[in-house]
């Protein structure tokens, strides 16, 4: 009977195929956000605006002062696997950029209205494009504007209404794009970042174009942490990595725990890292009290698998074990060494 008959297979059309895609690729605005910021890095910006609206679900606009998009790549700049930062496979491995599969764009295309304004020092005025779905929509509009770009990015997830309704707080979503901005700038204090949301008149962050880690970190996680800054820096010449941190001593301690971990220059998580850091930390801290770290790891890009998924910001590195024990007893020692009147608080 009809019941018992096999269904039939049929291919998905092709828009379904790539949004479904690009929704796993961009989860929420933040990973549009960190994206963006990271092609902004890779341009050489020195100066970042963000600027958003609910959250970003409505409106999120990044304008930097960096290289700027030739005309002549705003063509193809949205399709998936277009990239000017790797050619052949081999590259993934000495790529020194963040971004690396030229998946960026076109994913946010397929999920969200896109326009692109963009002016490179070769060419005499700007552009203004639009996409949808990976697609330039109509010829490229010359425009008045500096050299930079300006991406911006309204109505994410309008069509997929699901997701949409899953991300119910823009408050929550607001949360986590200051997180995303605010890591990146302490990270690069020679870029100034704004975060602005729209219709504020005052930024709800500014750093200055050439400031420091610590100076970053004042401004932004406040004194209480900076001024109990311990830095270490370290270059291991086994396992070929260099390790420079800024890290809070023992007296210092909160609730919620603070950790911005960079690997080659791209924010990511690594828990077993973390968890022995914490595990350190608990043994001079109050029960349930954390510690500020920031951390930027530089390994052989060999050594680190940077194939993976995009949205998978947990990295696995060779000698993992290893590097992390050499960490641990680099900060052990910076701790004990900071305050050894404390020592003693250690339970053995
Ligand atoms: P990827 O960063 O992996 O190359 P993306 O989709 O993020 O892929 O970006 C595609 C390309 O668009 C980049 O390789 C770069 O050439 C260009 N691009 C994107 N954003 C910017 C920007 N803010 N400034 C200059 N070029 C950019
Ligand atoms: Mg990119």
């Amino acid at each position: 009977s009809k019941e018992f008959d096999p269904g039939i297979i049929k291919k998905l059309d092709e828009v379904v195929v790539n949004r479904i895609a690009a929704g796993e690729i961009i989860q929420r605005p933040a990973n549009a956000l960190k994206e963006l910021l990271e092609n902004s890095l890779d341009a050489k910006s020195s100066q970042i605006q963000v600027q958003v609206k609910a959250g970003g679900l409505k409106l999120l606009q990044i304008q930097d002062n960096g290289t700027g998009i030739r005309k002549d790549d705003l063509g193809i700049v949205c399709e998936r696997f277009t990239t000017s930062k790797l050619c052949k496979f081999e590259d993934l491995t000495q790529i020194a950029t963040f971004g690396f599969r030229g998946e960026a764009l076109a994913s946010i295309s397929h999920v969200a209205h896109m326009q692109i304004q963009t002016k490179t020092k070769q060419e005499p005025c700007g552009y203004k494009a639009s996409y949808a779905d990976g697609k330039l929509q109509g010829a490229p509009k010359p425009c008045a504007g500096n050299q930079g770009t300006i991406i911006t990015i309204e109505d994410l997830f309008y069509s997929m209404p699901q997701r949409r309704q899953a991300l119910k707080s823009p408050a929550e979503e607001f949360q986590k794009l200051s997180d995303v901005v605010s890591k990146y700038a302490v990270h690069n204090p020679h870029v100034g970042f704004t975060l602005k949301k729209q219709g504020e008149a005052q930024p709800a962050l500014k750093t200055p174009v050439n400031s420091s880690r610590k100076e970053n970190i004042r401004i932004i996680y406040g004194s209480a942490i900076s001024k109990e800054l311990l830095e270490l820096t370290y270059k291991d010449d086994t396992f070929k990595f260099q390790m420079d941190a800024l890290l809070t001593q023992v007296n210092y301690s909160a609730k919620k725990g603070v950790m911005l971990l960079f690997i080659n220059q791209r924010l990511v998580e690594s828990p077993a890292l973390k968890s022995s850091l914490d595990g350190i930390y608990s043994t001079y801290l109050p029960r349930g009290q954390h510690p500020f770290i920031y951390m930027s790891l530089q390994l052989p890009p060999q050594n680190l698998d940077v194939n993976v998924h995009p949205t998978k910001h947990e990295v696995h590195f060779l000698y993992q074990d290893e590097i992390i024990e050499r960490i641990k007893e680099q900060v052990e020692a910076q701790l004990l060494g900071s305050n050894a009147t404390r020592t003693f608080y250690k339970q053995l």
